[in-house]
């Protein structure tokens, strides 16, 4: 029996390259890296223009606070630091590098020369730290200060393989073609906490990636494979944490505050590549699919290189396309620029026709039929949201939990009225966070 959780709907999964090994991208020319890829402070650059850089050279570090590092994804010379609109919107510096095509690896790229078993927690966590990690799914939190945040205080890892995403295969191809980097990872992770037990979970309906896994792990009792209901969103953390305990994460806290961390399964793929062989994450697997696309494709590319290159990778355009979106079609972000970079979190680039455009032609009207809040993962009424920020009442939405939002599209998805349910409701969160932050500014 699958494990699951209230809530939730069923897209269609459009998973049409879940049987197309990865492909590494051919050299691009230039890549354009963010200093703006994690939860917390943007990085200041740490080389200049006209300087060569290789392959995992630290190119941008948060000099204190949350965040962390940024490398090199090619070897060549920088020739600009240009400020650009990141992936989410808002304002980013981009450090933009020539490929030079030489693939010449950093000096500074080592493994980390010690024993697990004789490496401290703070040896492991300081090692993340500089391999730039970040969460892989669309959190974008310092792994490093998950990490540090869990130790003592968590006795379960739970490892996400779940892409409840229409379209996005890059973490199936992952657990298909590489398990044991995913295996490793646990492992190092379940060092660095000091905890003895790991889930694996993994949809129902994924045979062949249980299978992959399970032949790795053997029969280690510690370790296990947690089948959940492939339903959106499976992959989310609080409803993953609730299908596999049954315990609920109250708003304003996280998995930790019952003893559980989740790690993405790219996450832990990266924590293996820069503790086993040094490298940082410059790298990462991309879905390029959508009716746009000529041949849809799972492709490796260095960090910062830009959509446009994908799109040729894949031969180019088939139709005339109306979105491109970083991410999935239920939370990911449409782009201004087909020259936008990928960047830490970016598992999947769609290029889309106005045959998905779901905005509908008609003005939008709540018929009170209750599919939103049914639907919603995180048990929230969002007509009521939406209705209290449409005009103006913070307090209200706040009263209704607009914080306790996920902004994972469900509502939006399933509502027969064409209602931006889920844009009023993540405008209300905005709203209510900002009055907050203004009343304790006050008050201090
Ligand atoms: S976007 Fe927010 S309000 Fe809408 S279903 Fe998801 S969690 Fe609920
Ligand atoms: S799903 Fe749409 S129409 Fe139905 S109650 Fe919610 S907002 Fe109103």
């Amino acid at each position: 029996m699958a494990y699951t959780f209230k809530g939730g709907v069923w897209p269609d999964d459009h998973k049409y390259t879940k049987n197309i090994p990865i492909e590494e991208i051919a050299p691009v020319a230039k890549v354009s890296v963010s200093l703006s890829q994690h939860v917390g402070i943007m990085c200041k650059p740490v080389v200049k223009v006209g300087e060569q850089v290789r392959v995992g050279q630290m190119i941008g570090d948060v000099p204190g606070g949350l965040g962390c590092p940024v490398h090199a994804s090619v070897s060549g010379t920088v020739v600009q630091i240009e400020e650009v609109t990141a992936q989410r919107g808002g304002t980013s510096y981009n450090i933009v590098i020539e490929n030079d095509g030489q693939n010449m690896l950093d000096d500074t790229v080592q493994p980390f020369g010690k024993k697990l078993s004789e490496a401290t927690s703070e040896e492991i966590i300081a090692a993340v730290r500089s391999a730039g990690i970040t969460g892989m799914g669309a959190a974008a939190f310092p792994a490093y200060a998950k990490l540090a945040a869990a130790a003592g205080r968590a006795d379960t890892l739970i490892v996400n393989c779940i892409e409840s995403e229409p379209f996005a295969c890059a973490s199936h191809r992952l657990v298909l073609e590489n398990p044991a980097a995913i295996i490793h990872g646990l492992k190092i992770i379940m060092v660095a906490l000091g905890i003895q037990r790991a889930w694996i979970a993994v949809e129902g309906i994924q045979k062949e990636e249980r299978a992959a896994l399970q032949s790795l792990i053997g029969d280690a009792k510690l370790i296990e494979i947690k089948k959940v209901t492939s339903k959106y969103p499976a992959g989310s953390e609080k409803q993953l944490v609730y299908a596999l305990t049954k315990k609920e994460i109250p708003g304003g806290r996280t998995p930790l505050d019952v003893g559980i961390v989740v790690f993405n399964a790219q996450t832990c793929a990266a924590v293996y590549e820069a503790l086993a062989k040094g490298m940082p994450l410059v790298r990462r697997i991309v879905t390029v699919d959508g009716d746009c696309i000529q041949t849809p494709k799972n492709l490796l590319v260095p960090i910062g290189t830009p959509i446009s290159d994908l799109i040729e990778c894949c031969g180019g355009l088939c139709a005339q396309p109306k979105k491109i979106i970083c991410g999935g079609p239920m939370m990911g972000q449409a782009q201004w620029d087909a020259d936008a970079p990928i960047n830490k979190t970016t598992a999947a680039v769609l290029v889309l026709s106005e045959y998905f455009d779901y905005e509908s032609k008609l003005p939008p009207v709540c018929i009170r039929c209750g599919r939103c809040v049914r639907a919603c993962p995180m048990k929230l009424m969002p007509l009521k949201i939406a209705s209290a920020i449409e005009i103006g009442r913070v307090d209200e939405a706040a009263a209704f939990g607009a914080t306790d939002c996920i902004e994972c599209g469900t509502c939006s998805y399933i509502c027969p009225g064409g209602v931006p349910v889920t844009q009023l409701a993540v405008r209300a969160k905005m709203a209510v966070l900002e009055q907050r932050r203004n009343d304790a500014r006050h008050e201090g």
